[in-house]
């Protein structure tokens, strides 16, 4: 019996998490984003067309419709595998539910160390937690392991079931479920070694990232765990290739999109280390005076400016903005706050 097979070379690329941090909704919100944060804006559009399923814990979770199609197809694909197609939908919202307790893992741990989690959704190659941790290494390291931390404590939950079927019999009695247990055992394996594979902007690369970025700083931590992405995005593009499987080839597509975004983010963080900075402001959280340079984006003309000179004025549109990001801890205040914690810091 191919039980191992057909259980997923989709199903195990089924997670590409990442963190993605404010979007760019800056008019909504009221702010002008930065450009030079951790914000990636590749993932935030899976956002659109995405159905609200539940709000848990404050979280609230979405199903991309994408997923539907991809339901069908896969719970279709293997429509053989137990004796009634129930038990395939049933496998198959099981898989989604380990990804969900995986990303609810990230969310909660995230918001643990003081960082932003509310959103997280669902889509055809796994889940996306939309967390956003205050920019230490520490903290960062916490939000992403928490994400594979829950596959490991999944591990003797299932096994356990897995050995009360082989004690009770189940194969013989009930055999679907025996099937099933079975392959939600290996299911949640393979997410968390795939998981755990060092690629960036998988959970493994970015817990890289984050033990580099204690040596070697936020920007060229994050430069050198993308490096080892492109090498990866090519490991994954060979084994599409020798596997022939559409699902890889996808996900080698977006670890090489999502590489890309977060190599351009890592030149805009290096830029940012190196800029010299405003004298009349600092951050009234992290005391860190803001850089000089067009690192904040307009939400609505989309131009870049420095907000710094303007006063939170868009010179190119005129928006004004209520608040402005700073780019060392993610906060957002408004800038009559800015001036007041570098007066107080001066006195
Ligand atoms: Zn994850
Ligand atoms: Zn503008
Ligand atoms: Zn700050």
């Amino acid at each position: 019996m191919t039980r191992c097979i057909p259980l997923c070379p989709h199903n195990c690329l089924a997670i590409g998490t990442r963190r993605a941090i404010a979007g760019r909704h800056c008019m909504k919100m009221g702010h002008n984003d930065s450009k030079g944060g951790e914000s990636g804006s590749s993932m935030a559009d899976i956002r659109k067309g995405s159905l609200h399923l539940v709000r848990l814990a404050g979280i609230d979770v979405y199903l991309h419709w994408s997923w539907f199609l991809v339901a069908m197809y896969e719970i279709g694909d293997r429509a053989h595998t137990y004796s009634a197609i129930e038990w395939n939908v049933l496998e198959y919202l099981a898989l989604f539910l380990i990804v969900l307790l995986h990303e609810f893992g990230h969310a909660l741990a995230c918001r643990q160390v003081g960082g932003t989690a509310n959103r997280i959704v669902l889509w055809p190659l796994g889940g996306v937690a939309y967390v956003s941790p205050p920019p230490r290494p520490a903290a960062t390291l916490w939000s992403i392991a928490a994400g594979p931390l829950v596959n490991v404590a999944l591990l003797p939950v299932l096994g356990l079931l897995r050995v009360a079927s082989g004690s009770f019999g189940w194969a013989l009695t009930m055999p679907n479920l025996d099937l099933m247990l079975h392959a939600l055992w290996i299911i949640n394996l393979i997410l968390l070694i795939f998981n755990l594979l060092p690629v960036y902007p998988l959970d493994g690369g970015q817990i890289l990232r984050s033990l580099l970025w204690f040596g070697l700083g936020r920007a060229r931590s994050l430069m050198a765990a993308v490096i080892f992405g492109f090498f990866g995005t090519a490991g994954l593009l060979g084994l599409a290739y020798w596997a022939r499987s559409i699902w890889i080839g996808l996900i080698a597509v977006y670890v090489l999109m999502n590489c890309w975004t977060a190599w351009q983010r890592a030149q805009a963080l290096l830029k940012l280390e190196k800029s010299s900075r405003h004298g009349g402001f600092a951050c009234p959280d992290c005391k860190v005076a803001p850089p000089v340079g067009n690192f904040w984006i307009c939400g609505k003309c989309k131009k870049t400016f420095d907000t710094f000179l303007t006063r939170a004025v868009c010179p190119s549109c005129a928006a004004q903005f209520p608040v402005t990001r700073c780019l060392e801890c993610g906060n957002v205040r408004p800038m009559s706050q800015w001036e007041l914690a570098a007066a107080s810091q001066t006195t």
